[in-house]
């Protein structure tokens, strides 16, 4: 089952336009993008986060 990306009302999977307000729905290649999408925003923020953690790779100027 999926929701309606526009009104919220569930569907079945692989529903191309809502029967309710016949948005289009979200096909499987934008899925995967999404996915990808995210899973470089996680790799990024690990990114972030190990560099934070690291004190030595900062400069220390006194
Ligand atoms: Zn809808």
């Amino acid at each position: 089952m999926g929701f309606c990306v526009n009104c919220g009302q569930q569907h079945p999977d692989g529903t191309k336009f809502c029967r309710y307000c016949g948005n289009q729905q979200p096909g499987e290649p934008l899925l995967q993008r999404l996915r990808m999408e995210a899973q470089q925003i996680h790799a990024y923020r690990l990114q972030m986060q190990a560099q934070q953690a690291n004190p030595y790779q900062q400069q220390r100027r006194w």
